[in-house]
Formats: structure tokens, C-alpha cells, sequence
């Protein structure tokens, strides 16, 4: 029992010490300023450090469809464990559930609709399953991008520490492959103050970590243009942390399907774009299965190419040239 549920306990009946109540609702502990003694400036320039630019929404989608479709799989399995250095064998079991039988499972249903994806591997996975690559590839309609060497904390990581992962990651997946990958996506979404310039001199065209819109945008950084495409992601579209058995928000598959169908049935009345993020490790399990395939059959049931299923890279160069956005913008230029 934590200290906190403890006061609350005891609060009904005995005297609870000043401290123990200052528990109860927590004050972050930070040195940081707050933000109400900043300067307008001061916030300003935090906010564009990257930000979101003009908006890459095409006025019209390939063959006349509706609204696109992408689906991501982030395919951690081990290196979610691994990444803090404390592994356990039933931490480690439960991930390589992923490579064993998730994956699988996921590009038989994938492939049995002719649907295009696209898998963003830490190559510390890929590396300790190398079969995976060739699944993925299986079909030809499939694209692999970069998710960190060991799905490491970006965040938390020195500069030139992350610059070593990412190019480490760019190169062991091009070797591993067999093609350089051009899309990124952040371990666990977020940006430290130096990932979007890593970024930008590592060549990547497109990004898929932020979730500034439910359309793609170009990146800013510091107010700039960088060409690189955004390709939104969000928490609702994630399955992690409404599938987490052990977690306080789990929710049941097909009531997650259904938070799936109502984002779909949006994108499409808009003409936008569905992106979804999955992991094999969680969302291959039969009964999250199940919800993949009602979201499936209610897309497919709107008619023969009313829907772009398409990759994140397809989309990326689809948007940026229908924006006439040119190629990614190296740094000072
Ligand atoms: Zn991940």
C-alpha cells in the first residue's frame, strides 16, 4: 500500500500529520519554473520548438477514395523489457509473445485482405528474431521503419548518445532489410530538445510520433519549415494502455473496436485519415484479434475502393506531393 492511500484511509478517523496530507496531493517535485513566472517570450519559444506547420491534407486521395487507412505495428516485443536494463523472465515471456505468435497471427489477417502496413522495429528486436523480417516482407505490400535501437528513452538520452542509437538503428535495419527506412517513430512518442534536428541530418522524410492533428502536417522547427511530413499518432488509436491486463484502464476489445469504427466513420464523413497504432505483442492475442477483424469488415464493408490502405511512407510522399512540399529541408537552409 503506498503512502498516499494510507492517509486517505486513515484521514476519517485519526489526526493525519501536515506532511502526510501534503501526500495526498502531490506537488510535482521540479526545479523548473513554473510557468506562470514565465515571460510571453519565454513561452513562445518553448512552444516552437516543434511545432506543427501548415496542414498536408490532400484536397483528394488516390483512385477516389474516401478517406486513407494506416495501420502501424510497433513491433517492440523484448526491448520494452530490456530498455531499462532490469529485464524478468516473465516480462521478457510476456513480450516475446509478440514474435512467437502475434506477428504472425497479424500478417496472416493482413495479407488474407491484401492490406498494406507498416512496422516500426527497435533493431534490438529485429535482431533477436531475424525471421520477423522476412514475414514483414512476406508480401511485398508491407514497409519497415525505425523505433529506436532498444526502444530506448530518447528523452533522457544526451545528445550524442541518441544521435549513436538512431544512426546505429538506420544502418543495422537498412543491413537487416535491405532497404534504408525513411519514416521515424519515437520509443514511446516523445522528442528530447535535440531529437528533431537528429532527425533532419539522418535523412528521414516523414515522422509518426506526434499528435498535433488527425491529418498529416509538415514539421516546424523554431518557426522554420523542415519538410518532413507528420503523421499524427494518438493514445485513443494506441492499443497499449486500453489493453494492459494489469492495468487500471483496461477496456474490453470489442468495446475498444468500437472507439476504432466511431474514428473511422469520422476520417471517412471528413475525408481525412485513420492512423492506428498496434503492437504484436498485445494486439496479436486471439481475442484483440477479434476487434481488428470488426474494424476490418466495417471499413471493407463501405465498398471496393472507397479506402486507401496504404503504408506511412506511401501516404508521406502521396501528401507531400500533393502540397508541393519538395524534399526534407537540411538544417540552416
Ligand atoms: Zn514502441
Amino acid at each position: 500500500m503506498s503512502i498516499r492511500s494510507s492517509a486517505l484511509r486513515m484521514s476519517c478517523c485519526i489526526a493525519v500529520p501536515g506532511w502526510l496530507l501534503a501526500q495526498a496531493q502531490p506537488v510535482p517535485q521540479t526545479t523548473a519554473k513554473p510557468g506562470w513566472m514565465w515571460t510571453m517570450d519565454s513561452a513562445r519559444s518553448v512552444v516552437n520548438a516543434v511545432r506543427a506547420g501548415r496542414s498536408l491534407q490532400p484536397a483528394k486521395w488516390p483512385n477516389g477514395a474516401r478517406a486513407a487507412v494506416l495501420l502501424s505495428f510497433d513491433v517492440d516485443n523484448e526491448t520494452v523489457a530490456l530498455r531499462f536494463g532490469e529485464p524478468t523472465v516473465g516480462a521478457l515471456s510476456q513480450a516475446e509473445y509478440g514474435a512467437r505468435v502475434g506477428l504472425e497471427r497479424i500478417i496472416t489477417l493482413l495479407d488474407r485482405h491484401k492490406i498494406p502496413a507498416t512496422f516500426f522495429i527497435p533493431s534490438v528486436s529485429l535482431a533477436l528474431t531475424p525471421s520477423m523480417g522476412d514475414l514483414i516482407k512476406r508480401s511485398g505490400r508491407n514497409e519497415i521503419g525505425v523505433h529506436g535501437w532498444i526502444h530506448e528513452m530518447n528523452v533522457t538520452l544526451p545528445d550524442s548518445v541518441e544521435r549513436r542509437l538512431v544512426k546505429k538503428a538506420i544502418d543495422e535495419l537498412t543491413k537487416m532489410t535491405g532497404a534504408r527506412p525513411v519514416g521515424y517513430r519515437a520509443p514511446s512518442w516523445n522528442f528530447s530538445p535535440n531529437t528533431l534536428a537528429i532527425l533532419r541530418e539522418s535523412g528521414f522524410r516523414y515522422e509518426s510520433s506526434l499528435m498535433s492533428d488527425d491529418r498529416a502536417y509538415e514539421l516546424l522547427q523554431n518557426g522554420q519549415p523542415t519538410g518532413i511530413v507528420e503523421l499524427p499518432v494518438q493514445w485513443i488509436l494506441d492499443d497499449a494502455p486500453l489493453f494492459d491486463p494489469v492495468g487500471a484502464r483496461y477496456a474490453s476489445p470489442r468495446d475498444i473496436a468500437q472507439v476504432w469504427i466511431d474514428e473511422f466513420d469520422k476520417a471517412y464523413e471528413e475525408g481525412t485519415m485513420l492512423l492506428l497504432t498496434m503492437h504484436p505483442h498485445i494486439s496479436g492475442h486471439r481475442s484483440r484479434i477479434v476487434a481488428f477483424e470488426l474494424l476490418i469488415a466495417h471499413i471493407e464493408a463501405k465498398g471496393a475502393g472507397k479506402v486507401w490502405w496504404a503504408t506511412h511512407g506511401d501516404v508521406a510522399e502521396y501528401v507531400r506531393g500533393e502540397a508541393k512540399l519538395g524534399d526534407p529541408r537540411p538544417r540552416g537552409k
